[in-house]
């Protein structure tokens, strides 16, 4: 394992300074990801930054309009056990509950969470496979190699992975905003723009910048958030991502749909949202399931699959179905 240095700060302004400064330097918060990325040498930080002792970053609250702040450092376990969290969006609690382990969550922040990299083997393969994640310009092994796993949409020749976070499908189908402390001061981006699908630069996972600190995640008020639910699928029952999974939140008039909300993971190198999908199941009445089923098949005309991952197109749109009817019994 490369060597590193550790030093810790309690104030934000020169964790921000030091990062904007230090190309050598990353932040750690439980180090469930980074220190596994070190040993599998697909990155090399000279010095880490242990952020777990700046102040106010752990705290969940609900906000004077409605929404709930989620610190950053706020435990994966914590946020899945707060009695808010859990009636107003259990759509978060059970991405929460289905990832990892028990005593990884117990670690595990949710910055850290939804900046954790991608699972892709050739990545994680201290054999130096070519990778243009790891190596940029070295090449993709996964495009014609094993690629069961990978994306079916929006990915690009330079790399077909896909994003491994469980939560961060239920904050996209959410529509909530990371919280971002930089050099600049502090902004709000809308998760959905926070993770960037692959083009030509797949070394970047996400917008974030050099000197940039996720210091909480928003989720605003929604109608649709407390009948919700996440469901994933995966190859063993527990201790696995996801090889398809799908968050749903849903609002209805009787058992008609008024708006819906839908996200997948284990698709695309970002959470991806079923836009066409969500514009067709508006009037739709729960209990159709054709009608559920083609007004869902509306965003995957244009999946693309790969050698090994064709089955995910039909698998994908019967994950999000049934994660629909599930949050749908609970309106
Ligand atoms: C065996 C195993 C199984 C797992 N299974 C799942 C699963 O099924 N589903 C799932 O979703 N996840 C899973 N994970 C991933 C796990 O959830 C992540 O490792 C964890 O959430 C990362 O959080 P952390 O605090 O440990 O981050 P760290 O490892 O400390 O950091 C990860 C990255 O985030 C950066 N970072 C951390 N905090 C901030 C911040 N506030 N601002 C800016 N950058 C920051 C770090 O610099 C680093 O680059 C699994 C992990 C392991 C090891
Ligand atoms: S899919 Fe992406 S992460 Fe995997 S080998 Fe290709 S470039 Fe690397």
């Amino acid at each position: 394992m490369h060597p590193f240095s550790l030093s810790s700060t309690e104030d934000p302004a020169n964790a921000i300074a030091a990062h904007a400064r230090d190309s050598q330097l990353a932040f750690i918060a439980g180090g469930t990801d980074l220190l596994g990325l070190m040993k599998d040498r697909a990155t090399f930080p000279d010095r880490l930054l242990d952020i777990n002792r700046l102040p106010g970053m752990a705290h969940i609250e609900s906000r004077p309009d409605g929404a709930l702040r989620i610190g950053a450092l706020a435990r994966m376990s914590d946020v899945a056990a707060d009695l808010q969290v859990r009636q107003r969006f259990p759509v978060i609690a059970e991405g929460l509950l289905f990832a990892a382990s028990g005593q990884l969550r117990n670690m595990a922040s949710m910055g850290g969470n939804i900046m954790q990299r991608t699972r892709c083997a050739y990545f994680r393969d201290d054999d130096d496979a070519p990778c243009n994640k790891r190596r940029p310009g070295s090449g993709c092994s996964a495009l014609h190699g094993i690629n069961r796993n990978h994306a079916i949409f929006g990915w690009s020749e330079a790399c077909v992975a896909t994003h491994p976070s469980d939560v961060a499908v239920a904050l996209a189908a959410l529509d909530a905003f990371v919280i971002v402390r930089g050099m600049g001061g502090e902004r709000s981006i809308p998760f959905t723009d926070f993770h960037r699908l692959p083009g030509s630069t797949p070394e970047r996972d996400n917008v974030l910048e050099r000197g940039d600190l996720i210091v909480a995640i928003e989720v605003p008020a929604r109608p649709e958030g407390r009948a919700s639910h996440y469901l994933k699928v995966r190859d063993r029952q527990s201790y696995e991502f996801a090889l398809v999974s799908a968050a749903a939140a849903v609002a209805t008039n009787g058992r008609q749909i008024s708006s819906v909300r839908l996200a997948m993971g284990g698709v695309a190198h970002k959470p991806w949202r079923l836009s066409a999908a969500e514009a067709a199941l508006r009037g739709v009445s729960l209990d159709d399931s054709d009608g559920l089923k083609s007004a869902i098949a509306k965003s995957f005309g244009h999946a693309r699959p790969l050698a090994h991952n064709a089955f995910k197109v039909e698998l994908a749109q019967r994950v999000a179905l049934r994660a629909l009817q599930t949050a749908g019994a609970r309106a």
